[in-house]
């Protein structure tokens, strides 16, 4: 079967996976290969307390030369992983899923059929039944019309963890900011469409965390995230 990729890089951000960065590489990893010709897997490991790093290079093994790791010595949030994932992604197209197993890579087959249907430059999923408390379903819509008031972006889930990007995007736009908290989901789309990339969006199945603890949900986690949005509107409005 010809490959759909010619050149792939898939990042996986993790913070105290231990429990889960294996299976999700070891799910992942077949139809990575099966997808792209030239692939790379990007594990950023974001100053995880956990064995998540042993791990880590233990999985590097089977692929040396494929797999990478990023590690930071203290924890910086989804944002530093985030960035730090696309910073060190080589190839045309970039994608990301997060490492605790909430996402099947297996719908990059849709996200691609969306890109190709779309030229999009960047394809981002949108949950198909988000896997959380509805309290967080309601915290998103507000978040999002926060974000649609003051910048104007509307998509389903602008904090979905699973993109499809043409590197170009990330090549192209001004330095991403965003450290802790869901901020730089925004701060990319943001820039993405006010450089002019066009955006498709793709529904993906999303699935309930079985180990280790999620932090999107904290309240520190979400203030800083209400920071950088304001920062951000501040910084476009008020150049000076
Ligand atoms: N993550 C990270 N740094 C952090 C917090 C989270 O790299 O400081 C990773 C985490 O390991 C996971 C992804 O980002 O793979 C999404 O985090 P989480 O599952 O806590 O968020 P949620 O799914 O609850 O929104
Ligand atoms: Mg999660």
């Amino acid at each position: 079967m010809a490959h759909l990729f010619d050149e792939l890089s898939l990042f996986l951000p993790c913070y105290n996976e231990e429990a889960n960065l294996e299976s999700t590489v070891n799910k992942t990893l077949p139809i990575l290969i099966k997808t792209a010709s030239k692939w790379e897997l990007i594990i950023v490991n974001d100053g995880s307390k956990d064995k998540t790093g042993e791990v880590a290079l233990r999985l590097q093994t089977k692929y040396p030369q494929n797999i990478k790791i990023v590690t930071h010595p203290l924890n910086r949030g989804y944002g530093a992983s985030f960035k730090s994932g696309f910073y060190t992604a080589k190839y045309d197209w970039i994608s990301f899923i997060d490492a605790d197993g909430q996402f099947d890579f297996k719908d990059i087959n849709k996200l691609l059929d969306v890109q190709k249907e779309s030229q999009a430059d960047l394809v981002i999923g949108y949950y198909l039944g988000r896997k959380v408390p509805l309290v967080r379903i309601w915290g998103s819509k507000l978040w999002q019309l926060a974000v649609f008031i003051l910048f104007g972006l509307k998509v389903r889930d602008i904090d979905c963890g699973f993109k499809l990007v043409r590197k170009k995007v990330i090549d192209t736009i001004p330095r991403l900011v965003a450290e802790r908290g869901p901020f730089i989901s925004s701060e990319f789309l943001i820039k993405a469409k006010k450089a002019g990339f066009k955006i498709a969006e793709c529904g993906v199945f999303h699935y309930p965390r079985t180990a280790g603890e999620a932090t999107g949900a904290k309240l520190s986690v979400i203030l800083a995230g209400f920071k950088d949005l304001l920062r951000l509107w501040l910084k476009l409005n008020f150049p000076s």
